[in-house]
């Protein structure tokens, strides 16, 4: 397993040279060992992410903020995982390159068969990234669903909510019942009792603040953790 930070300006050691940063993800685990395939390896990773190899003699400070998070992408790579944590990778980026890193990801999880889990705030980037999704809120399971289902049919009212909040090219087209939540987040060292969701939820009842939610399957790959309607799906 491997992670990809969230914040490339400050994940790469300035001190170091791109090779170095490379080298020791793969010396730590005993890979490519030998001068040659330590450098053929390293110029394999930088061609991976889109960047030249003779890029590996360079400094971080040498990189724009894209450039750098393709680094931390191939420093995520260089030990062949299975499983790629990737921390809001894109949140630090300019929305200019942050498309560029998006097509990045998806295209090596397509070559390298890679299980990504991929957290972020931004929904629509999920919707083109993702499979599967989970919705968290205070830490806890909202909902889960593959992603076609929880777009077009979210059940949860958080859910609901947040792509209710998810700006639209034409404001016009926006539906005027659209369920808008108030308040702020509580804080997670204080959460509500019951449903965590229960203090801006507008169809909270009495129940929310004594039972917290299971999380039930609703439907065929289709989780909901909220005490209203939480019966499953009829098959049809
Ligand atoms: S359990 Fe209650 S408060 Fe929580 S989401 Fe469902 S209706 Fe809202």
């Amino acid at each position: 397993m491997q992670i990809i930070f969230q914040d490339p300006y400050a994940s790469l050691n300035p001190r170091m040279r791109i090779r170095q940063i490379l080298g020791e993800a793969l010396d730590t685990h005993g890979m490519a060992t030998g001068k040659a395939r330590r450098q053929a390896r390293i110029a394999e990773l930088l061609d991976l992410v889109g960047l030249r190899p003779e890029y590996a003699d360079r400094y971080p400070h040498e990189f724009s903020g894209g450039q750098r998070q393709r680094i931390g992408v191939a420093r995520a790579l260089a030990v062949e995982p299975g499983f790629i944590v990737a921390d809001e990778p894109l949140s630090a980026l300019d929305v200019s390159i942050q498309a560029q890193v998006v097509n990045l990801l998806c295209d090596l999880k397509d070559r390298l068969g890679l299980t990504m889990l991929f957290i972020s705030h931004d929904l629509d980037v999920v919707e083109f990234l993702c499979d599967r999704v989970i919705v968290l809120y205070l830490g806890k399971i909202m909902e889960i669903a593959p992603t076609e289902i929880l777009y077009r049919h979210p059940r949860h009212p958080y859910t609901q909510a947040l792509l209710a909040a998810s700006p639209v090219p034409d404001p016009a087209q926006r539906l005027d019942n659209r369920p808008l939540l108030t308040g702020d987040i509580p804080s997670p060292a204080n959460p509500p009792s019951g449903c965590v969701f229960r203090t801006r939820c507008p169809r909270a009842q009495a129940a929310c603040a004594q039972t917290i939610p299971p999380l039930i399957e609703v439907a065929p790959e289709h989780w909901k953790a909220c005490l209203r309607d939480n019966l499953p799906t009829p098959l049809t």
